[in-house]
């Protein structure tokens, strides 16, 4: 089953309302999107994350090592990918370049095989996944604690039992941001926070200390991702558990990460970390240090799905008869590219999500929409 071609698509959308965070502003949607070719005309879609003119660059590259190779063979053709690009890009877009092929990879194979990714994974461990809705961005309001509060509740009446808010922009702010969501949800929503790496240790531990009354499930990218040490010193600081991830690379970044002892909740972005193939030595390598797996998922649903067939193959660490709860992110923030080009298997009711059995990733695209974004 070899495949015949390789193509990145650009997708662009310009946003109503630009929303921003600790790092920098958004005012359009930019997408990089991957489709596979088998000779027999199978098709598989893949999604890297990161700037999306340099991924396609990078599968544009890797296009023509992985062309001719047989799609069954998702380690083979990850070895091939990775060779070529280690002595160049060790961490980084080429890596999400990789991550979004062999995603496709894996959509294409299960489709071939009639199974879903899940089952190629290993098996389906859960039914049910709980996503937490993501949104809460920073924008231009006369109240914004305000807005975010009335913006969170909106997430509870659609029946989600947690959401992540952003915090980064001053400590004094993210306090009282904070404080009004947590009153605007009542104390049986799970809230996260998410500074995407905006504080020094000592702004960080100031800050962690200040919202541990609102009962915060984890902070999120609280120090830059550089900084390992930084990271252990703050979890021995606060109560809060500590996340993040979304920065790393292949099992290799992750083995420091985890070493270093850094978080409780670890989060590879499979659209980057080096994909499916990757993602499951490194959830292999994550369960040696008893640590938590919430993917970090940002995109459309090809990425989405993703995340969520590696989830509900995750194993339960330690085992017992009732299981945790196993979450995955759900990013409601406006995205045309996301909701028109692609279509999921799933919906979310009451808070819950059904995992999906289609074959591959599950994931219906609409080809008129993909060409009407298309740069
Ligand atoms: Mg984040």
């Amino acid at each position: 089953m070899k495949i015949k071609s390789i193509e990145a698509f650009v997708l662009k959308d310009t946003l109503e309302k630009p929303f921003y965070f600790s790092q920098w502003s958004y005012s359009e949607r930019k997408i990089c999107l991957v489709k596979l070719t088998t000779e027999d005309g199978i098709v598989g879609w893949g999604e890297g994350y990161g700037p999306a003119d340099v991924l396609a660059a990078g599968v544009k590259f890797l296009a023509s090592f992985v062309e001719g190779m047989n799609v069954l063979e998702n380690e083979t053709i990850w070895d091939v990918m990775y060779r070529r690009t280690l002595d160049y890009a060790r961490r980084g877009i080429l890596v999400a370049s990789i991550s979004a092929i062999d995603m496709a990879v894996w959509d294409a194979k299960g489709k071939i095989l009639n199974v879903p990714v899940h089952q190629l994974l290993g098996g389906k461990k859960r039914d049910i996944i709980t996503p937490y809705a993501t949104g809460l961005y920073f924008r231009e309001e006369t109240d914004l604690p305000k807005a975010l509060a009335e913006e969170a509740l909106e997430y509870k009446e659609l029946g989600y039992r947690a959401v992540k808010m952003k915090v980064g922009m001053t400590i004094e702010k993210d306090i009282e941001m904070v404080r009004e969501v947590r009153k605007s949800i009542g104390e049986d929503m799970e809230l996260m926070v998410d500074s995407n790496h905006a504080y020094n240790l000592r702004e960080a531990i100031i800050l962690s200390r200040a919202i541990e009354e609102y009962n915060i499930g984890w902070f999120e990218e609280p120090v830059s991702p550089e900084m390992y040490d930084h990271y252990a010193e703050l979890r021995s600081a606060t109560s809060i558990p500590i996340a993040g991830g979304e920065c790393e690379y292949l099992r290799y970044g992750f083995h420091q990460l985890l070493k270093s002892n850094t978080v409780d909740i670890v989060q590879p972005d499979i659209a980057s970390c080096g994909g499916l193939t990757e993602v499951k030595k490194i959830s292999a390598l994550t369960s040696t240090y008893g640590k938590e797996i919430v993917p970090h998922s940002w995109g459309t649903y090809i990425a989405i799905s993703a995340a969520m067939h590696f989830i509900s193959n995750l194993e339960n660490i330690p085992g017992r008869m009732f299981n945790n709860q196993f979450f995955m992110e759900h990013d409601r923030t406006a995205n045309e590219l996301r909701d028109t080009v692609t279509v999921p298997d799933f919906e979310v009711k009451n808070g819950e999500l059904v995992v999906s059995d289609k074959p591959g990733l599950g994931v219906e695209i609409n080809e008129d929409a993909l060409k009407k974004f298309c740069l």
